[in-house]
């Protein structure tokens, strides 16, 4: 009997033996920490990942989905596309600030890095002075708080009167039915904080907010959405917001609108002028759905479309 149970548990623990040789060391499937760094004249610029966004592109593009298919499969990519979610911090020597801030928890598991990144960058919630947000939709705003509570309990936060207008207007919320209450929602419960706390200062107008830092209003994405120009020793870096979503697709036909557009024909125009400026003057460029680390250059095809041109890889010095 004692034969008989030896026999075939010795040749299961070998099985288990050979396994376990066979199966070497677990993946650990998580990334880098999601900071970039580097320098324009004397500020100091730190991309900051919130995450990846899954968006079926061919389905919010307003393009045929063939033709977007045909595009994502020149950059070796499918739809649905991990589409990167950025903020950018710039220390300016004199002010701390942060332009975007994520998503947090209203997008969904994916995305929510922000702050976690931030910290693994060299810097604390409380140092950071101001925010200047692009506009007030959830991927943008919803790092601004959490659990009702101000996120970073020292900063002013800036954007748009007219995104304040729309989003955080009750009448609107009142109105919204089923997922579209989500729209306003998310930026109430984000920015309130700080309005309560009486650090929300609405943009009115083009004006320069920090030394080095303006504000450009082109409202077709939302309202009130605003462009951000970063000018140090005559190096200019300007971010975009969400003028674009798709890599891929929009540089090369910067007439492809998409569906999260509030006014598209608007925001198409403000697109191709952002890049028409770009490309000429040869400036940096960042985006928040740009591809992380999400800061490059643009130049024309001569086909009457554009090519970004990520940036090099560098190492502060
Ligand atoms: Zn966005």
């Amino acid at each position: 009997m004692s034969k008989r149970i030896l026999k075939p548990s010795a040749v299961i623990a070998a099985l288990l033996i050979t396994a376990a040789a066979q199966a070497g060391a677990p993946m650990a499937r998580f990334q880098a920490p999601g900071f970039y760094r580097t320098t324009l004249g004397d500020f100091e610029i730190t991309v900051l990942n919130d995450g990846t966004l899954d968006i079926p592109v061919e389905k919010e593009l307003k393009q045929p989905p063939d033709k977007t298919n045909a595009a994502l499969a020149k950059a070796f990519l499918k739809s649905p596309v991990q589409t990167s979610v950025n903020g950018f911090l710039i220390n300016t020597g004199s002010k701390l600030v942060l332009i975007d801030t994520g998503a947090a928890s209203l997008f969904g598991p994916t995305l929510g890095q922000l702050v976690s990144n931030l910290k693994m960058s060299g810097y604390k919630p409380e140092q950071v002075d101001e925010i200047y947000i692009t506009h007030m939709h959830g991927d943008h705003v919803g790092g601004l708080a959490s659990n009702e509570q101000r996120v970073f309990p020292n900063a002013i936060v800036r954007a748009g009167k007219l995104d304040a207008d729309y989003y955080l207007n009750q009448a609107n919320l009142d109105k919204a039915t089923g997922q579209a209450k989500d729209d306003f929602q998310g930026p109430m419960v984000s920015i309130n904080p700080y309005v309560k706390a009486g650090k929300f200062q609405p943009i009115v107008a083009n004006s320069e907010l920090v030394p080095g830092i303006k504000s450009y209003f082109n409202g077709g994405h939302t309202p009130g959405h605003i462009t951000y120009v970063v000018e140090s020793k005559g190096q200019k870096l300007v971010l975009l917001g969400d003028l674009l979503h798709v890599q891929s697709v929009q540089f090369e036909n910067p007439n492809v609108g998409i569906a999260f557009d509030s006014d598209s024909k608007v925001a198409t125009a403000e697109r191709k002028e952002a890049f028409a400026v770009a490309a000429k003057e040869g400036y940096l460029i960042g985006a928040a759905h740009l591809s992380f680390p999400a800061l490059g250059h643009v130049r024309g095809n001569g086909k009457g479309g554009y090519v970004f041109v990520p940036v090099n890889y560098t190492q502060p010095r």
